[in-house]
């Protein structure tokens, strides 16, 4: 089934009853419906047909939803993106998907206009020069389970972005095992907090909310006060972040002159980049609610959750397979580990991509008979189900003298010093061991450490080869607009600070 077609149903089971909640005005379902289909009327008289993409470049808006589901609707591709990228990157993007129209404000279009005047077969509509259609046409839902209905370009670190084109039938697949994973239910409130160009504010936290008619309250940005003054204030139930948002939640917590009421909330989420222990019981600490996480990525959706009962969630954990996937370990020739060994994730299911946009080489690269290559190294603990723990990227992992060193392992031991904030290790080349292992670490403010004591701090806990042979002190980790650090940028830095 067609994804738009499938909330437009819903929309009409919860018709009077608020949707969305955006800058003080709300949007019932009725609306939201009502305000999709002019939105798809309008792509529809610019000439759009089935299988076009349609890229969109907004700041977090309530036209981003009218947009994107309406271009679901007409059966075209719906392209998001960052609204920070810079013009070259726009151009790629445009470029490699074939778009045919370009959705953006005249803000950010002053700043691309010289570099996409090439594109002469690309459209451009400005967010602000949409008129309301005279006649609605009601979308005929040319596209089905099996059609492409989004490409999302991957936050990849190393070489060209891919474009991971997604079908309906696969975000109908995740959503429906989430609602069951999550409970969810037509009487949850969200409180959106996360940019929509990315599969976790979109696919997860927007998609989840409307799927559920459930109502969700949008904020364009993040700003941990007023989120602990909402969650109080509106019976919020559910909040999704990331670890960089928890992390600044728990910061303010101390700083709240009152104690917040968070008597209706039920589920706080967290993914897209590993949660540390310190920020789990921390969180469980002051607030009572251990942190939910989950493990997701743009080629899959979500791939394994923690469960819902709050006993059953641990720190460090990503979960279980969600209903539908199924999950490998597998060594780099390609056969299962032994138990509890780490190796690289390999995912099946219904919610896995079609494939990358345009690069069927790299495509069949990623999967070996139907299981996708994550990239993610990890293991399952035998003696609790089987659960999943990731401990980093495959393209991260160090190899020292001969010896596998997983930076997450590091990272923790370095991260359970009080001097420390947040650390990332990487591996540098080194004549000698071919990598050397490399920290870089953000202090907290008032901690006099120097490098020294902090690699006698590993060297009690961590095999030698392990230990960091050299540590940088930083203010801050370089991290993108979902909290991940970047450690391609991080080697940069530490190469020339060498
Ligand atoms: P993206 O495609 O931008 O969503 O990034 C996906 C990647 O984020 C995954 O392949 C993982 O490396 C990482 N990731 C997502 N969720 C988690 C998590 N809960 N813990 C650790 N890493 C995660």
């Amino acid at each position: 089934m067609n994804l738009a077609q499938l909330i437009s149903e819903i929309a009409a089971k919860y018709a009077d009853k608020p949707a969305i909640i955006f800058a003080g005005k709300t949007w019932t379902y009725q609306e939201f419906d009502r305000q999709v289909q002019n939105y798809a009327t309008s792509l529809d008289l610019l000439g759009l047909k089935k299988g076009d993409r349609v890229a969109i470049q907004l700041p977090k808006c309530i036209e981003f939803l009218f947009f994107h589901f309406a271009i679901l609707s007409i059966g075209a591709i719906s392209l998001p993106l960052n609204p920070d990228y810079r013009p070259e990157e726009i151009v790629y993007f445009l470029t490699d998907s074939g778009s045919s129209l370009f959705v953006t404000n005249s803000q950010l279009l002053s700043k691309v206009r010289s570099a996409i005047q090439d594109l002469t077969e690309l459209k451009i509509l400005l967010k602000e020069e949409l008129l309301p259609p005279t006649e609605v046409i009601l979308p005929k839902y040319p596209a089905g389970g099996d059609d492409i209905a989004m490409i999302c370009y991957t936050s990849g670190t190393t070489g060209r972005c891919k474009g991971a084109a997604i079908s309906h039938r696969n975000l109908i697949a995740n959503m429906k095992a989430l609602h069951k994973a999550w409970e969810w239910s037509d009487r949850d409130i969200l409180l959106h907090v996360l940019p929509l160009f990315h599969v976790h504010g979109l696919n997860v936290a927007a998609l989840g909310c409307l799927y559920a008619g459930a109502t969700m309250i949008m904020f364009e940005k993040f700003e941990p006060r007023q989120v602990w003054e909402t969650l109080a204030a509106k019976n919020c139930t559910l909040f999704m972040g990331v670890p960089t948002i928890y992390q600044r939640l728990i910061n303010e917590w101390g700083k709240l002159e009152s104690q917040t009421d968070l008597q209706k909330m039920r589920l706080f989420v967290c993914g897209s980049a590993p949660l540390s222990d310190q920020q789990f019981y921390q969180f469980e600490n002051i607030t009572g609610f251990r942190i939910l996480e989950r493990y997701g990525m743009t080629e899959t959706g979500m791939n394994a959750s923690n469960h819902i009962a709050p006993e059953h969630r641990k720190a460090k954990s990503v979960g279980f397979p969600l209903e539908g996937v199924e999950i490998r370990i597998v060594n780099p020739e390609g056969k299962d580990v032994a138990i509890a060994e780490v190796g690289e994730v390999w995912i099946r299911g219904a919610n896995i991509f079609q494939g990358y946009w345009g690069m069927p080489d790299k495509t069949a690269e990623s999967f070996t008979d139907g299981w996708f290559h994550t990239g993610d190294l990890g293991f399952q603990d035998p003696d609790d189900g089987n659960r999943l723990y990731l401990v980093g990227r495959a393209k991260e992992l160090i190899i020292t003298g001969g010896f596998n060193v997983y930076p997450k392992e590091i990272e923790n031991v370095l991260e359970s010093h009080e001097s420390v904030k947040e650390s990332a290790v990487v591996g540098l080349p080194d004549n000698d061991f071919g990598e050397k292992v490399v920290a870089a670490i953000a202090l907290n403010e008032a901690i006099n450490i120097t490098p020294e004591e902090l690699i006698a701090h590993c060297k009690i806990r961590l095999a030698a080869y392990k230990c960091p042979k050299q540590i940088f002190f930083v203010s801050e980790l370089p991290r993108n607009a979902m909290g991940k650090i970047q450690k391609n940028i991080l080697v940069q830095q530490v190469s020339t600070s060498l």
